[in-house]
């Protein structure tokens, strides 16, 4: 599982450990995840320097100097780690690529994920990413910006619009339920009964536990293969999960309940079902 914090974490410290390198060989085990023919994908990528990492939404961006980015979609979950100079690589990835100086980084995808090479004039075109709404935790994102988009969705369940990568990206099904949790708001309330204070704790939510899960280190292990909760997700977590055990803020017991296609815990006392 990776949402904005995850990827958050993983960016910073790939921007921090890529920055400058020169790209020298592409390794590719699995065409299909690549969005070209892998000998153009290799000859685009082999000799350019990596200028900056950065994630949005579900996706991490590397932008190179050149103008081209390189976009990593981890999908179900992946690991994307970091190889320095005479450090062993797994033994079985997806993606690599090996820098000059002999350091490197793979990826591995638990399950099916995306590796797409484009130059700056088909950023636009790119359909994954192009139709994106605004990164959660960009400045774009404001309270009032949140407003408008629940009056946009208002007849969606607020966990429909908040989780639809199309009209705000990064939030997943993890985070969501703290999120509620934290604004007080039922998952399946609709968007546009909201009142001018529910939204007000939506979004203050919303960027307290985005923010507050990537000082913790995100559920899964870092681009060092260090850090994250992944057997601690109760340290993570504030009632996502939790099916059974207490409310923290009222005692009442925790539930699952099914939102759509997803389940979705939340305290049936800290958030009723109507406004
Ligand atoms: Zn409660």
């Amino acid at each position: 599982m990776a949402e904005l914090p995850e990827l958050r974490i993983l960016s910073r410290q790939m921007d921090h450990e890529l920055a400058g390198r020169r790209v020298e060989q592409v390794l590719v085990n699995q065409e299909k995840c690549l969005n070209l023919p892998v000998e153009e994908f290799a000859g685009r990528l082999s000799g350019r320097t990596l200028a900056a990492a950065t994630s949005y939404g579900k996706w991490l961006r590397l932008a190179l100097e050149d103008g081209q980015v390189l976009l990593i979609n981890p999908g179900m979950g992946a690991d994307i780690r970091y190889h320095g100079p005479g450090q062993d690589w797994p033994e079985k990835y997806q993606f690599g690529v090996t820098l000059d100086g002999g350091a490197g980084f793979s990826v591995r995808f638990w399950w099916f994920g995306h590796v797409h090479l484009l130059a700056q004039e088909e950023r636009a075109s790119h359909k994954p990413t192009a139709g994106l709404g605004p990164d959660a935790l960009s400045p774009e994102v404001t309270r009032e910006w949140l407003a408008g988009l629940l009056r946009k969705g208002s007849r969606s369940a607020i966990k429909n619009v908040m989780l639809d990568q199309r009209r705000i990206a990064g939030i997943g099904n993890a985070y969501a339920h703290d999120v509620f949790f934290e604004a007080r708001v039922h998952p399946l309330r609709v968007a546009g009964s909201l009142n001018e204070e529910e939204i007000s704790r939506l979004y203050t939510a919303m960027v307290r536990v985005l923010e507050r899960a990537i000082e913790l280190g995100g559920v899964e292990r870092d681009f060092y293969g260090k850090g994250g909760n992944e057997d601690s997700w109760g340290d993570l977590m504030i009632i996502g999960y939790k099916e059974g055990k207490p409310c923290p803020a009222c005692g009442s017991s925790i539930e699952k309940i099914r939102t759509g296609s997803t389940s979705g815990f939340i305290c049936p006392s800290c958030q009723p079902a109507a406004g």
